[in-house]
């Protein structure tokens, strides 16, 4: 089980004292705010394994690729495709995982559980992409079992190990269902401002 330290709003200040502890696991959620903060960060602290775990747009897809090494939100054919295209030109293949929208949630990015499996299909064979695993969250006012089980589910018959679920609230349940990944920031780096 790993732990994705999410220091997103948080500056390196707060950030340091979790990689002097041997952290090397964090997430950040937008493209520009990783992109200041963690490259200085990544040159001093060299096995730093950085993940994205916000919406990506296809005009950051070539920043992405250069700086992070998971990228936990592919959830739109045309993003799997930009992100093929940036992988070949760039030489680096940061690995993926597939967002699922587990509560079918209009305003919640992800593919819907149902066309999760096609769409993991064309990634692979279509694209190239290198897809590890999966990654949700939750509807916030709902029991979050169902939805982790529903995502452990479609990693195992897609035959993916990498399960990213569970956050500071409910991470525990997501262990118990079954998380390779939890990402956890309130809990380790206190409320963000
Ligand atoms: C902010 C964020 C987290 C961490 O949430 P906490 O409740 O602070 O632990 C996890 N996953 C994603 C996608 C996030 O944006």
């Amino acid at each position: 089980m790993t732990l994705v330290a999410i220091s997103k709003t948080h500056d390196t200040s707060m950030i340091l004292p979790a990689l002097d502890a041997g952290q090397q696991v964090f997430g950040e959620n937008r493209v520009q705010e990783a992109a200041a903060k963690w490259p200085p960060l990544k040159a001093r602290y060299p096995d730093v394994e950085l993940h994205l775990v916000g919406p990506l747009q296809t005009n950051k897809a070539r920043d992405a690729v250069q700086l992070f090494d998971v990228i936990e939100t592919v959830d739109r054919p045309k993003l799997a495709l930009v992100l093929a295209r940036e992988m070949a030109k760039l030489d680096r293949r940061p690995k993926c995982y597939v967002q699922v929208n587990t509560g079918k949630e209009a305003q919640k990015a992800g593919l819907h559980p149902a066309d999760a499996d096609a769409f993991i299909t064309v990634c692979r064979d279509t694209h190239g992409l290198p897809i590890a695993g999966l990654m949700c969250i939750p509807p916030a006012d709902e029991e979050p079992s169902l939805h982790f089980a529903l995502l452990k589910k479609i990693a195992d018959r897609n035959d993916l190990g990498e399960i990213s679920m569970g956050m500071s609230g409910d991470f525990e349940i997501a262990v118990q269902f079954g998380a390779s990944h939890v990402r956890v920031g309130t809990a380790i780096f206190g409320a963000r401002g």
